[in-house]
């Protein structure tokens, strides 16, 4: 069945109205940055729903138990705040799960009532309730305001607001902050720092935690993840290299600001230039040199691109997803000679129209890049009905348009529901783009494989 056969190709004016929005809200990203600090336990300070709709959605992207604690708001919390169901909230889980960092973060609820978590935080700690060694620390996610990645943006920042300590003394270590990503993309980052020789602190780090190998036990909190030790000393690092503006941008400027750390805030590197500019910050920042290995990679997926370009050139494309990825991505379609014609994104923020042009530029003049709460799936699909396009690329909701409209879909960016392997196989880095190339090359040659006639139906291509 077509679920979407309803959708018109007129584009109709809309102000006050969103349908099938193209981004989730903000506690998830808070909770998905959350479970990067190793030991941690996110809380969500709002009632059950909330954390059992945002806990359900992790879990089904990276296929991986995802814990996580509610306040459990009742309709009393609801009118006189959620401080007392807070307070024992500390108390019961540092007794029966023993994090080492609860990370609180509101819901549209608390926010609504007004709920001052750090003077919640005072209470409980007055209350002897947060025992020695240990840590609550919090972020504001107002989910009627901004998406999942301000949320995951929001509680990165907290990590640095709560742990990093100030001091004169740089060491020769670099932050990196690699942004809303996979943890297989996290461990591609790190790769490429640790064969350049360079010492890193990444944080938040999922790699470990939301990707972890299956062993005997089950392990409440997975090897995984960034320590408070780390945290603390990302103050003293001598820079920081912040991939995405939107997910890492506000971290990386109190550490610059609060901490004298200076930054670097780059695109997330996907695709050729992208990590080009990652390499060449590394490299800048920690002044090393880059290695032939990683010069090599860049060479097989420059090649790749050469060989295949018949099968990308020209190709019509619509995109959509969070705008750090969909900078990124659709640079590296540029660079595939394909257009990316329509470009949708629910996350405001006024950075990326701005840097959309500059990725665009008079090579797809046509292209319509849309952002904000209108900016919705509707409106995607209403364009492609207008003039269709050849791909389409974005998270699990675009397979409905995609089987409507009958187009090759490449699953990327969050949430995948319905498929596997994103969670391990990076689309970072050189080795990235020679895996996300060969899924849009895939779909692309499985559509010419299907619709040649018997004559020119070909073994090789
Ligand atoms: S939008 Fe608000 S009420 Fe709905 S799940 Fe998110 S935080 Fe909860």
């Amino acid at each position: 069945m077509t679920l979407l056969r309803h959708t018109t190709s007129e584009v109709k004016e809309r102000t006050n109205l969103t349908v099938n929005p193209a981004k989730t809200c903000q506690p998830i990203g808070a909770m998905y940055a959350a479970l990067g600090l190793h030991g941690c336990l996110p809380h969500s300070h709002g009632s059950q729903g909330c954390c059992s709709y945002h806990r359900s959605t992790l879990t089904r992207h990276y296929k991986e138990p995802v814990m996580a604690a509610t306040s459990s708001f009742t309709e009393g919390s609801s009118v006189f705040g959620g401080q007392s169901n807070l307070v024992s909230a500390i108390d019961t889980i540092f007794t029966t799960y023993d994090p080492d960092v609860i990370a609180v973060h509101t819901t549209c609820l608390s926010e609504t009532i007004g709920d001052d978590i750090p003077q919640i935080i005072e209470a409980a700690k007055d209350k002897g309730n947060i025992p020695e060694g240990k840590h609550v620390i919090h972020c504001n996610t107002p989910s009627y305001v901004g998406s999942h990645v301000t949320g995951f943006a929001n509680m990165t920042t907290g990590f640095v607001k709560y742990f990093a300590e100030k001091t004169d003394e740089k060491t020769d270590t670099l932050n990196l902050i690699p942004g809303w990503v996979e943890p297989g993309d996290i461990r591609e980052m790190k790769r490429i720092a640790e064969v350049m020789g360079v010492n890193t602190i990444t944080f938040p780090d999922t790699s470990g935690v939301l990707d972890a190998p299956q062993t005997d036990t089950h392990e409440m909190y997975p090897k995984g993840g960034t320590t408070v030790d780390e945290l603390k000393r990302t103050g003293a690092s001598k820079g920081t290299v912040a991939l995405g503006s939107f997910a890492s941008g506000p971290a990386a400027s109190e550490l610059e600001i609060n901490y004298g750390v200076p930054n670097t805030i780059i695109d997330l590197p996907i695709g050729v230039q992208a990590t080009d500019r990652y390499v060449q910050a590394l490299a800048e920042m920690a002044s090393v040199d880059v290695p032939a290995s990683l010069t090599d990679e860049r060479g097989r997926l420059v090649d790749m691109i050469i060989d295949m370009h018949q099968y990308t050139a020209g190709k019509r494309v619509a995109v959509f997803g969070d705008p750090d990825q969909l900078i990124s991505i659709c640079e590296f379609l540029v660079a595939l000679d394909m257009k990316p014609v329509y470009v949708v994104t629910g996350t405001p923020g006024k950075a990326f129209l701005r840097r959309m042009k500059q990725v665009l530029g008079t090579y797809v003049p046509e292209a319509e890049v849309a952002q904000g709460n209108c900016a919705d799936m509707l409106l995607l699909h209403q364009l492609i009905k207008k003039e269709p396009v050849d791909l389409l690329i974005g998270n699990t909701y675009g397979k409905y348009i995609a089987r409507d409209e009958d187009i090759p879909f490449v699953r990327h960016g969050f949430p995948i529901l319905d498929r596997q392997g994103h969670q391990h196989l990076s689309t970072c880095g050189y080795l990235g783009g020679i895996r996300l190339l060969e899924k849009i090359l895939t779909v692309l040659m499985d559509r010419q494989d299907r619709d040649s006639p018997e004559e020119s139906f070909e073994l090789t291509m």
